[in-house]
């Protein structure tokens, strides 16, 4: 099962530059190196999305409701549609979600 710890949000700090780690990154809750992170734009050009972060690892996770950054773009094999908030369908893709966000990282910022 899934729990919540606040703390887990803190992998957004992972997106900020300079970036220093690749995906998956350093879980801040367990230290294991399982942290994962996955936006969705609701709307092609838009700013509001949602916002999972979560761990493989200890299990901790946290879904709110806010904003996707401007070089985010939805990952096409992600199904809005199977979105929820505990992240058990985003864990089954964390290998790609992972690909998809270092990508997006090395292409809007140059690093990793
Ligand atoms: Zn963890």
């Amino acid at each position: 099962m899934w729990y919540d710890d606040s703390k887990i949000g803190n992998i957004l700090d992972c997106i900020n530059p300079p970036i220093k780690e690749s995906f998956p990154v350093k879980c801040p809750v367990c230290g294991k190196k399982e942290g994962h992170l996955y936006f969705h734009r609701y709307e092609k050009n838009g700013i509001r999305g949602g916002i999972w972060t979560w761990c493989s690892a200890c299990k901790c996770s946290e879904h709110a409701s806010g904003w996707a950054p401007q070089w985010w773009d939805n990952l096409e094999a992600i199904s809005f549609e199977r979105l929820a908030s505990m992240p058990d369908y985003l864990e089954e893709n964390k290998d790609c979600i992972d690909e998809w966000v270092n990508k997006l990282l090395f292409l809007n910022f140059n690093k990793i």
